[in-house]
This record gives structure tokens, sequence and C-alpha cells, in this order.
């Protein structure tokens, strides 16, 4: 038995010497001339494959190694040595090769044949065993830990929000109910549903976000954060909207828009910058084969300021630019897909932070600010994904809080603990949700969500 290390140690010249053991699954197979045979082995723990050069000295070099090919799962043992070819560092020369799984290659889906992404949605449980796959799954991994650092650094604390919510934070009613009812026998009865005989005596759903109990916690310990799987039964077939997504919302006290704007940019930008430091060779894929110049654009990024633009303002740049739109455009209406991809990519062309929306389209804790009719919002946009940040500081006035209450129809009785944050020592504060998949998709170029969550949620499919 040897010393086992990962591929991705191996890979690097400072591995190189006696008993190694690699653990992994074969890619290709390539007999030579001269009785040997190369495998490409791929253990998931970097981009790159390693070279085994079996000798066909090997006990089993007809019986099995012969047989090898792709999804085969193998431990190999041997010498790690440079190598003479370019393009890689190493090589393990081989001394045994076992065999610990066997991929049947009439029915494995995963050949060297090239697969749509479409197709490997399919193939959901096998496709983290493909190149884009790993590369995308290390970096949302690289993402989330960049996440936990950078707040953790600003001295904000971790914490979770609940899952299942009475309350409908967005007042968006897009809610999944959860219930311990048996639907079958309620429809056969007939009759109207009674929430007293449910699980919580009332009706309740999956949260769409834990922005209003993050609040009772930054009115505490000043600074925290939630990062936690949010849903939403939006019907919304898009390639930026799952029904189940990963957010991330900071929420700071003695915080106002201003601060709220800046902590939205440097945490963009270190989350950019991590990856390109610290994901090298998985960004040097996604900069060639899924789209070309990734890697200077994120740097451009993170070196220049993030344009501003108050909501007015971006719909004067709208309505005079001279450019058709499907949606028609005028103040008090909500941007689209269309508008904001325009504002991005053809007016500033790199991120945008618009702020100060019309109060009508906005959720009622937002500050409304002295002119009546805008509030302190604002939703950072960046070209190719439109939206990857919705924030805005929240109403600490009691009495305005109430009469927006009454505005969007919502019963103070039900926010009572809301309201008591502003009955309590009120303070200025502000904060902000992230989508984690919007911001895996821009760090990488993927242009579809579905293909940046491991198993993701859509209409009409919940399969995995
Ligand atoms: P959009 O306008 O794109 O539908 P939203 O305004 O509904 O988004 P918010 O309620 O502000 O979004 O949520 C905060 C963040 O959560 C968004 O900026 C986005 O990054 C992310 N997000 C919202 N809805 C989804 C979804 N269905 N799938 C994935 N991410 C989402
Ligand atoms: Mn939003």
């Amino acid at each position: 038995m040897g010393k086992w290390i990962s591929v991705a140690k191996a890979r690097d010249q400072s591995a190189v010497g006696p008993d190694c053991e690699v653990r992994g699954w074969v890619r290709t197979r390539r007999d030579s001339k001269g009785g040997f045979s190369f495998l490409e082995i791929n253990d998931g723990s970097c981009f790159g494959n390693l070279q085994i050069v079996a000798p066909g000295e090997l006990s089993n070099y007809a019986d099995e190694v012969q047989k090898l090919g792709a999804g085969c799962s193998v431990v190999v043992v041997g010498e790690l040595q440079k190598s003479p070819a370019k393009g890689q560092a190493t090589e393990l020369h081989a001394s045994e090769v076992r065999v610990i799984g066997w991929a049947d290659p009439e029915t494995y889906p995963l050949q060297k044949k090239r697969h749509s992404f479409e197709k490997l949605r399919e193939w959901a449980h096998l496709r983290p065993r493909t190149n884009t796959f790993g590369a995308v799954t290390r970096v949302r991994n690289q993402i989330s830990q960049s996440i936990h650092q950078f707040f953790h650094e600003n001295g904000f604390f971790y914490t979770n929000t609940p899952i299942i919510t009475a309350s409908d934070c967005e007042g968006a009613g897009e809610m999944f109910r959860v219930t311990a009812l048996d639907l079958e026998r309620l429809a056969s009865s007939g009759g109207p549903v009674n929430y007293e005989y449910d699980f919580f005596d009332k009706p309740a759903f999956l949260t769409v976000s834990g922005q209003l109990e993050a609040e009772t916690y930054a009115t505490a310990l000043g600074r925290v954060y939630t990062f936690g799987p949010t849903f939403r039964a939006e019907n919304s077939n898009t390639s930026r909207h799952l029904a189940e997504f990963w957010m991330i919302e900071p929420e700071a006290a003695f915080f106002d828009l201003r601060d709220d704007m800046k902590l939205a940019e440097d945490f963009l930008k270190r989350i950019f910058s991590d990856c390109l430091n610290l994901c090298d060779e998985d960004m040097q894929f996604f900069d060639q084969r899924i789209e070309k110049g990734k890697i200077e654009q994120l740097q451009g990024v993170i070196e220049k300021p993030f344009a501003h633009m108050t909501y007015t303002e971006a719909v004067d740049v709208l309505t005079s630019c001279g450019e058709k739109f499907e949606y028609p455009i005028a103040w008090g209406t909500d941007l689209q897909a269309e508008h904001e991809k325009f504002l991005t990519e053809k007016h500033v062309n790199g991120p945008l932070i618009l702020t100060d929306y019309p109060s009508t389209i906005k959720p009622f804790y937002m500050r409304v600010s002295d002119d009546g009719k805008t509030v302190a919002a604002m939703d950072v946009l960046v070209p190719g994904v439109g939206e990857i940040i919705g924030g805005s500081q929240r109403e600490e006035r009691l009495d305005v809080l109430q009469a927006r209450m009454a505005e969007a129809q919502l019963d103070e009785a039900e926010y009572w603990w809301y309201l008591d944050l502003r009955r309590f020592g009120t303070v200025p504060h502000a904060g902000f949700g992230l989508g984690l998949e919007r911001v895996v998709q821009y760090a990488t170029g993927m242009t579809n969500i579905r293909d940046v969550i491991p198993f993701p949620r859509t209409p009409g499919n919940a399969e995995f």
C-alpha cells in the first residue's frame, strides 16, 4: 500500500517520489505499441487529470488494465515521476492498478463524445464527472467559502433563519405551501380548509427570504448574515430563475443605503478576486471554453468602481436611447430583463448599482425617502445575468412603516414582532440578498442557472 495523495497534489512536481497512491475514475485509456498503456485519471480534486503509465508487466495487464475505459474506478500505486511530456508536470508509473468498479462502455452515458448541457441535465447524477460540472462545483465551493470569510472578517455573525414561515416577506404570494393535512382526503371531502387542524394551526410556507428575521438579530448583534435555501413558486421558466436557490442575506445596524452599496461592491469584488486567485485552472477553462474573455472581464470588474444610477436616471436613459424594447418603459414600471440588459451591457458595460426605485414597485419594508415617492433601494445588475443583488435601507420609523403596511394591506397583528424592533431602540439599518447561483453564473459565464446548482428545481422538474 502506498501513501494516498489527491490528483491535485500529484500533478505538482513537489510530490514526486516512490510509493504514491491515487484513487479516482478513468477518463481515457490509450494503449501504446510499446506494450504499455496510458490512463488519464481524474478524482475531482482539480480540473486536470493525472497520467498513469501502466506497464505490460502488471499481473492484471491483459485481463483488466487493457479493458479499462471511461468511468471505471481504480486505485493506482507507483512512483510519481517528472513527466517528459508537454502539458503535465508529473506522471505516475504504476506498479499496481487495482480496479474497484467497472463501467460498461455500452451503457455508461459519459463516453468521450461531448454532450449538450441540456442532455447532461437528464444525467444530473453523473454530470459532476464532466470537466464543466467539476469546475462549476469547485468554483461554487470557493464562492461559498469566500462569502463566509468575507463576512467573518467584517464582523458579521452567521445566523440561520427559519425555512418554514407563516409570513410572506416579499408580499409577492409566490410561495410553496407547507402542510401536514391530507390533501387527497380534503379534496374528496369537498369542505373548506380548516388550518386549525394543520400542523402550525395556520397556513405555513417555505421561506422566500430570511430578511425580516435577520433584522431582529441585526438590531441586537449589529451585523449578521444568513446563507440558506430559499424557495419561490414563480412559474418563470427562465435561464436565471430556480424554484429552490441559495440566498445570502447580510443585515447591518447603523447602516444606510450608501454603506449597503459599499458592502455589496466590496463583497462582490472579493468573491471574484478569490475565484481568479484560488481557482486558476477552472477559471482558465471557463475563459477558454464557456465565455471568451471572462478572466479579463472579471479583472476589470475588480479594478473599477461600479457604476451608479438612480432608477429615475435609468428610465431617462431607456426612454431616450432610441432602442426598441418589447416592454415599454415609463417612470413607475418595473424594469424588465431587456432593460437591465441594455443598461449593463450597452450603456455601462459592467456592473451597475441602481438606486431609489418608486415605492409602488418595492416591498413595504424599504425606507421611504424625503421625496415621498421613492424608497432607499439598491439592486446590483451585471451583464449577462441581470440582477444579482437586491437590497435596501429598511424603514426604521414606526409610523411610516405602519402606513406602508396599511397601503400594502398587511395585517399589523401578524408583524407585531417586526414592529417591536421599531418600538424599542430602533436604528437605521440596511441589508441585501444575493442569489448564490446568479453570482456563480456570472463568475463562470454559464448561461443557464440550471447548470450551476447540483440538482435544479424548476417548474415540472424535481428529479433526483
Ligand atoms: P428577479 O427580479 O430577478 O426575479 P427578485 O427581484 O425577485 O429577482 P429579490 O427578491 O430581490 O429578487 O431576491 C434577492 C436575490 O435573490 C436576487 O437579486 C437574485 O440574485 C436572487 N433570486 C431571486 N429570485 C431568484 C430565483 N427564482 N432563482 C435564483 N435566484 C433568485
Ligand atoms: Mn429584487
